[in-house]
């Protein structure tokens, strides 16, 4: 795991004068030990303990046994260890490829749940891709702060991921995944966390089309300002598409979780250049994007029963909807098959 500690035990003797025992810490990619080190009593001759100190690491390192280590503590934080302690039978997400779009409030949580699931280990990739910037309206509700002010969102995630899990290959994109499409049927899975209806419309066609040969899309978004959380996945050509959970673009949603009469309230510009919003607080966000990471990891476990979930997070605003897997609509515009 770290190459350059090789021959670091026979080194530390080279840089004492006269001992013949070191206590030695190494700190490598999986884990930082700390070791006791002693010269075998056969080496501890005046030739090799004196004159011959200088070249003493080559000496050592010529023989397996001429050094011994006891007093071994080790503290493991390997990626098998870090990513599936927490799981318990579960099998993580490494050696997945799994693309994100979206790093704002939703997708920024998501990204982060994802890479302490091992998304990104063990020759898996995690690709976050967002071409907005943090900016200080997003300070109230985001996965990131002040350090990170004018980046890229998916630059920024990926990078303070990077920062605190290194052993994982995550990337970033600051394109519109719109201008970029073509990527999506090189994931295993492809996660919609933008909340963008009109995108999520596109993305589904997109993958509508290129059934059966197209990863699963997992769609997030909150309803309601926060009322809801859903999940949906769509894969299955029998099963609905994300058109199918409302085939009429002005008409009802199939799954209606907002009680009659609760109305979308939108944020009024508080800040010059604070464009358009939704108000919901930070933790209806992590709820959503904890719900959305459920979801992955069962599809990453085999286990795909549940396509369509929600939570309702504001019981006046919002009802229950028991978890499902939806058919699809006939007359659906993008997946159905209704003559024409
Ligand atoms: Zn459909």
């Amino acid at each position: 795991m770290a190459p350059n500690a090789l021959g670091v035990v026979e080194a530390s003797f080279a840089r004492t004068k006269d001992h013949h025992t070191q206590w030695i810490c190494l700190s490598a990619p999986n884990g930082r030990f700390f070791v006791s080190a002693e010269i075998a009593k056969p080496y501890r001759t005046p030739e090799i303990l004196k004159n011959r100190r200088g070249s003493i690491s080559r000496t050592l390192g010529r023989v397996p046994t001429a050094v011994v280590i006891s007093g071994y503590v080790g503290v493991p934080v390997d990626e098998d260890y870090v990513f599936s302690r927490n799981l318990g039978q579960m099998k993580n997400l490494a050696g997945k490829r799994i693309l994100l779009i979206g790093c704002g409030t939703v997708g920024g949580f998501l990204a982060q749940q994802l890479a302490q699931s091992g998304a990104g280990a063990h020759g898996g990739k995690l690709l976050l891709v967002d071409d907005d910037t943090l900016q200080g309206a997003n300070l109230g509700r985001h996965l990131l702060g002040a350090p990170y002010l004018t980046w890229n969102k998916a630059e920024a995630c990926a990078d303070f991921l990077r920062l605190q899990l290194p052993h994982l290959d995550i990337g970033s994109s600051p394109t519109s995944i719109t201008k970029q499409i073509d990527i999506l049927g090189r994931y295993d899975i492809c996660v919609d966390a933008t909340g963008e209806e009109a995108l999520s419309i596109a993305l589904n066609e997109h993958a509508v089309r290129r059934r059966p040969d197209f990863p699963p899309m997992l769609y997030v978004w909150i309803e309601g300002n926060g009322a809801a959380a859903v999940g949906f996945m769509a894969h299955d050509p029998e099963r609905a598409c994300f058109k199918c959970l409302k085939v009429d673009l002005a008409g009802q949603k199939r799954f209606r979780l907002l009680r009659d009469g609760v109305e979308v309230e939108a944020g009024r510009n508080l800040a010059c250049g604070d464009a358009h919003y939704i108000p919901f607080p930070v933790s209806r966000a992590a709820s959503a994007a904890g719900l959305a990471c459920d979801m992955v990891l069962d599809w990453s476990n085999g286990d795909e029963r549940h396509r369509w979930r929600s939570i309702a997070m504001d019981h006046r605003r919002a009802i229950e909807i028991k978890d499902g897997n939806p058919d699809l609509i006939v007359r659906c515009p993008a997946c159905g098959n209704e003559p024409t």
